[in-house]
């Protein structure tokens, strides 16, 4: 049976989700920005949740995770950085496989916004989630080194195009601005935009999407396009990377 999925909105604009695998009723939160929220959407779904998977570190993804674990006694995996911040039962590093009931996931090492970085993809399910590395039309603020994170997005635009994608946050619409700003012409993009603006208006969530849409929209996946390279002022010669990081430096003063 395919896995259920419950995304929504904790904070401000962190995406909360549930994974539920129906067979089993085994029930994972990617991350536990607010546990209150966590735990409302499990009752909702009249799910209980078994599982923590963390992405990363930061605060806003790992500070609801002993609450998480005390009200429900779930599993929680994670990588060695979010110890400090959180109760990790099982560390996880590159390469390490998870499963909630029977879903069958992989882990992949994606630093570069943060040291400790892991996205969780599932094949099975065609589903991957990927916390701060890749947002819808964006990409993470950088804390680590640029040829980390150019290697981890880069990473995420490797799996296969119907990948379904579950990002960190909703700045969609931010993201949207900026991509407009280096590639106007893109059509399949101008469309993205305006339902970005349509959504936020309406006050809903943007924060899914799939790896063959960012291929098609996603600035920081389309860095080998001779538009995108030359709104940063590179040169031909410049490479992927360099114009990633330069693309980058870019969005951060937007
Ligand atoms: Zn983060």
């Amino acid at each position: 049976m395919p896995a259920q999925f419950e995304t929504f909105l904790c904070l401000s604009d962190n995406i909360g989700v549930l994974m539920h695998d129906p067979s089993t009723g085994a029930t994972a939160t990617i991350d536990v920005p607010d546990a209150g929220a966590v735990l409302a959407a499990a009752a909702r779904r009249g799910w209980t949740i078994t599982d923590v998977l963390i992405t990363h570190e930061h605060g806003d993804h790992v500070q609801g995770v002993a609450d998480v674990k005390e009200k429900t006694g779930a599993k929680v995996t994670g990588p060695a950085q979010a110890m400090a911040a959180a109760p990790v039962d099982a560390v996880i590093a590159d390469g390490s496989r998870v499963a909630v009931g029977n879903l069958k996931g992989e882990v992949h090492a994606t630093p570069g916004h943060a040291a400790g970085h892991v996205i969780f993809h599932f094949p099975g399910e065609s589903a991957a989630f990927v916390g701060d590395v890749l947002f819808v039309m964006g990409c993470g603020r950088v804390s680590g080194s640029m040829d980390d994170m150019w290697r981890s997005v880069s990473k995420v635009g490797s799996l296969p195009d119907d990948t379904r994608l579950w990002t960190g946050h909703d700045y969609t619409l931010s993201n949207a601005k900026f991509a407009m700003s280096v590639e106007p012409g893109n059509e399949d993009l101008q469309k993205r935009f305006m339902r970005a603006e349509t959504l936020k208006a309406n006050g809903e969530l943007w924060g899914t999407t799939n790896v063959g849409m960012e291929k098609l929209t996603n600035p920081f996946l389309r860095v080998k396009e001779p538009v995108i390279r030359k709104s940063t002022r590179l040169t031909e010669s410049a490479t992927p990377r360099e114009v990633f990081a330069a693309l980058r430096e870019m969005k951060n003063k937007f």
